[in-house]
């Protein structure tokens, strides 16, 4: 089994609460999440909220929420498409299957896409 420490952090300021009815929801840097458990085969946390006292993944909310694969092999997965590398490259060089691979270039694209719509507004206006 691989580590999957690279990629944690013990600052949980990077999080928020994932939960909808949360006052404190997508707020970062609050003090408000503490590591309540660890979970699955690669030790994932579970965070919960002090505010609503809701238990969630570290994962949740990110493309690799509900996914199994390890994140080590994520990030090269996505450094790769990022790169341009196609699909099948993709897969030969990270050893992920074609599914896989695939899988992670649509979900990574339409979290983007979320992201970009979120980010954009909050832009200088171009003169
Ligand atoms: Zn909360």
């Amino acid at each position: 089994m691989r580590s999957n420490s690279t990629y944690k952090t013990d600052d949980l300021s990077i999080f928020c609460c994932q939960n909808p009815d949360c006052p404190d929801f997508g707020k970062r840097g609050l003090n408000n999440l503490t590591v309540c458990g660890i979970y699955g085969a690669y030790d994932y946390r579970l965070i919960r909220c002090r505010t609503c006292k809701s238990r969630f993944s570290e994962r949740k909310g990110s493309v690799l929420y509900n996914s199994k694969i390890d994140s080590e092999i994520a990030v090269s997965v996505l450094e790769h498409l990022a790169e341009g590398c196609g699909i099948r490259k993709t897969s030969r060089l990270t050893n992920a299957s074609l599914g896989t691979v695939a899988r992670l270039s649509k979900m990574s694209g339409e979290h983007a896409k979320k992201a970009h719509d979120v980010l954009v507004p909050f832009s200088p206006s171009d003169k």
